[in-house]
């Protein structure tokens, strides 16, 4: 963050601190005057006095978006909530003074009406299986647990026979989503990533995936969700044909974070402007897309806004953005950001709020539960209305430390803050209808799935299938 002195100039504590100068003033010109050491020491213990109250009342003035001394009744932020509630979507001018300058329940409240407006109280989540196609990678992210060598513990490329296996154990959960999950172009960098994908009758990791969405598709029902990392049109297209959504994280716009010691030094696939073309080109293919940010990484809450409207521009371009997550960067031993601090629950609900009034009321927002332990009730405050995929048989592969909830306590903690939990697909209820977006082949399997709203069908309807 930028260090900002926070001095509003009709704030009273000014005149306050005016007049503590002026004390301070005379008690210089008293201890010229007398020379008793006896006064002196009085004087002396005065001004020691006065000066740390001035230091305290400097300090307590002096922040870093210090959220205990935003002004909630500051006429700017009142402004900038009117506009808020009064306009589809607020400016980057907006957005940067809500951010830094407003008191979050102020800002929790608004998020929150902008979001039941769009969403009314209904809070989805996707029943889906977790398939780590491989974890070969060729980039090097410094908050990346998920990511392996060849020769590491834990480096693998899946096979179709084991791929198959971990499907139809997700549809015997009960599961509907196969989400693929998997390092950026191995075969690039990886002479054994090259020679696995040869063996198969591949040259790229994204035929490779493309292949094994088509298998899970039409072997199980499951509808794939592919997140495979940077993608050009060519791996876009074939997706379609058997992804009911694809997903890739936008994390940040800003090309600072490739600098060196930077998370992204490393990552040659984390150039924004490449991630930002990809989401273009499922944009122009009608692809149902899913993106996001990751915070707490060493981004400015400026960079933040400036991705979420980075995505908003796309989506009043293309029409496809069918989801935005807010993820929070999560420690994690034998990481090179093992030390990096957390982002704090306030700052994540903060961004999540301004996610919602920057993406307005029909965008779904979505935080992941299982990154914020037990407090992950408090992100329905912020203005989600989306859990992600929950999965009753994997684990987080990317946060292998952090368990999801149990779908029912999902259910319990949603409802007692008054909303509706419901299941959804891989592909959100206000896309299901829309034939434009749907491959023939995956419709399909979405009309056996989905409901007339286009939620997930209840298990009893859904077991006809
Ligand atoms: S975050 Fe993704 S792209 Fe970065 S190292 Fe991990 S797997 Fe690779």
């Amino acid at each position: 963050m930028p260090f900002q002195l926070f001095w509003p100039h009709d704030d009273p504590r000014i005149g306050c601190l005016h007049g503590k100068s002026i004390l301070k003033g005379i008690c210089l010109k008293k201890l010229e005057r007398h020379s008793s050491v006896r006064l002196l020491c009085v004087l002396l213990g005065l001004c020691v006095k006065f000066f740390e109250e001035f230091r305290e009342e400097l300090r307590m003035n002096t922040r870093i978006h210090d959220p205990g001394l935003r002004s909630a009744s500051h006429p700017e932020v009142q402004d900038a909530f009117a506009c808020a509630r009064d306009v589809r979507a607020i400016d980057r001018a907006t957005a940067l003074l809500l951010a830094e300058q407003a008191a979050l329940p102020d800002l929790l409240n608004a998020a929150g009406k902008v979001r039941t407006r769009g969403k009314r109280r209904v809070v989805t989540f996707s029943k889906k299986v977790f398939i780590p196609l491989t974890t070969l990678c060729r980039d090097y992210c410094s908050y990346c647990t998920f990511r392996k060598d060849p020769g590491e513990p834990g480096a693998h490329f899946m096979t179709p026979e084991e791929v198959l296996a971990l499907a139809e154990q997700g549809r015997g959960a009960g599961c509907k989503e196969a989400l693929f999950s998997l390092g950026d172009q191995p075969e690039r960098l990886f002479p054994e990533a090259a020679e696995f994908l040869r063996k198969m009758g591949f040259t790229r990791t994204l035929d490779y995936v493309a292949a094994m969405s088509e298998l899970v598709l039409e072997k199980t029902g499951l509808l794939p969700h592919a997140n495979p990392g940077v993608m050009d049109r060519a791996a876009l297209h074939r997706l379609r044909d058997s992804n009911a959504s694809v997903g890739l994280m936008l994390e940040n716009v800003s090309p600072r974070l490739m600098s060196s010691g930077l998370p992204h030094a490393k990552a040659p696939d984390k150039v924004p402007a490449v991630r930002l073309r990809t989401m273009e080109e499922a944009g122009k293919l009608s692809i149902a897309f899913t993106t996001g940010i990751l915070i707490g990484i060493g981004e400015t809450m400026e960079e933040r806004i400036d991705s979420l409207l980075a995505i908003r521009m796309l989506h009043e371009k293309y029409g496809h953005i069918q989801e935005v997550i807010v993820q929070n960067f999560r420690a994690k031993p034998g990481i090179p950001m093992a030390s990096h601090p957390d982002p704090s629950l306030e700052d994540m609900l903060r961004t999540i709020a301004i996610a919602r009034l920057i993406l307005g009321p029909q965008m779904n927002v979505q935080a992941p539960p299982n990154l914020s332990y037990g407090d992950f009730p408090r992100l329905l405050d912020a203005g989600i209305n989306d859990w992600g995929g929950i999965s009753p048989v994997t684990k987080d592969f990317i946060n292998p430390e952090a368990a999801w909830p149990q779908i029912a306590d999902l259910q319990a903690e949603t409802q007692s803050r008054g909303f509706l939990l419901r299941e959804r697909l891989a592909l959100y209820p206000e896309f299901v209808y829309r034939a434009e977006f749907l491959s023939p082949r995956v419709r399909e399997h979405v009309v056996k799935l989905a409901d007339v709203d286009g939620y997930a069908r209840s298990p009893a309807l859904a077991a006809g299938i």
